[in-house]
């Protein structure tokens, strides 16, 4: 039998972003550099043209994931992603020191026509809040297209939208087209659809460092957004499990990924299967990953992209994961 190449596990590095509402945080805190006066997001597994994720690794050090997977083949992804048009995830940690603008986000039809890219269905996992924190999260009033185009245009849309105190530990999945924004004094990660598609309707007339406002595109949300009303739930969708010497929790999941926190005291063991790589996001604690090749050392921030077959691998230390499967 031939033997069988399999691509080493990569350990990546961030794009990171600064914006009007970024925070100190992924810099004081994780340790990421930039030039930048803040860190808004780091995007951590990424093969998205507007900030990749670099490998810090191997025989790949340097590349991006990208060009890792041009080379490599689509097969890394895991047959659930074969002949897909994009990568199919972009995994980000979020730090809102200010809040962000009301936003939506298309669905694949939508987007493949008007942006050519993938729609934005995400998720977030809230890891730090201020004290009375919240977040907007879907229609509290339903309202016809009309009556939403006519609320941004006089100001009172916030008076129609759900705002939800948040809490560590929250899971918020926000499909697309639902109307959405992450408030002040939130760090969380987030699991979305690889896409950069947002269309903005309110951004609370603030200016960006150069003194202008920032560009709404209320024509594309009042296409996109649902004005269903919504019900407010933001707790894991599944039970705890022990698996491999780990505490699983499912936190949430859709057609695009599934999201579940990993909690060990000392390690556990796990496998990437032929359907999907696994990434991991390591969101507290210090130990290593372990394969028979390679000894990849882990701390708070570390990303870690395991290609699909890749098979048995493990994890020591005391840990908090947050791991993604598509
Ligand atoms: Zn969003």
């Amino acid at each position: 039998m031939l033997p069988i190449y399999i691509m080493e596990i990569l350990s990546l590095y961030p794009t990171l972003k600064e914006t009007i509402w970024g925070g100190r945080s992924l810099i004081d805190d994780y340790g990421f550099e930039t030039d930048g006066d803040n860190a808004a997001e780091a995007w951590l597994l990424s093969c998205h043209k507007d900030g990749p994720s670099f490998v810090m690794n191997g025989e790949y050090e340097g590349k991006t994931l990208a060009q890792v997977i041009a080379e490599e083949g689509e097969g890394v992804l895991g047959t659930n992603n074969i002949g897909k048009p994009d990568f199919p995830v972009l995994i980000k940690l979020i730090d809102a020191r200010d809040k962000l603008s009301v936003q939506v986000h298309p669905d694949d039809a939508y987007a493949r026509e008007y942006e050519n890219e993938n729609g934005k269905t995400e998720a977030w996992y809230v890891l730090k809040c201020d004290e009375g924190a919240s977040l907007i999260y879907g229609m509290k009033n339903s309202l016809s297209r009309d009556e939403f185009a006519s609320a941004i245009e006089n100001g009172t849309l916030l008076d129609d939208v759900n705002v939800v105190a948040v809490k560590p530990g929250d899971v918020v999945y926000i499909p697309s087209g639902m109307l959405h924004a992450i408030g002040e004094g939130i760090l969380l990660a987030e699991v979305q659809q690889s896409s950069n598609s947002t269309y903005r309707v309110f951004d609370y007339n603030r200016r960006d460092k150069n003194g202008n406002l920032r560009e709404l595109h209320i024509k594309k949300a009042v296409d996109v957004v649902d004005l269903s009303t919504v019900d407010v739930d933001f707790s894991a969708t599944g039970d705890k499990k022990i698996s491999g010497g780990a505490e699983k929790t499912y936190l949430t999941g859709c057609e695009y990924f599934r999201m579940t926190l990993v909690e060990t005291k000392e390690g556990y063991e796990d496998s990437a299967t032929d359907e999907s790589f696994v990434s991991l996001l390591v969101l507290e604690g210090e130990g290593e990953l372990r394969s028979d090749e390679q000894v990849i050392a882990l701390k708070k921030g570390s990303s870690i992209f395991i290609p699909a077959s890749f098979g048995k691998y493990s994890i020591c230390g005391e840990l908090s994961i947050l791991e993604t499967r598509t």
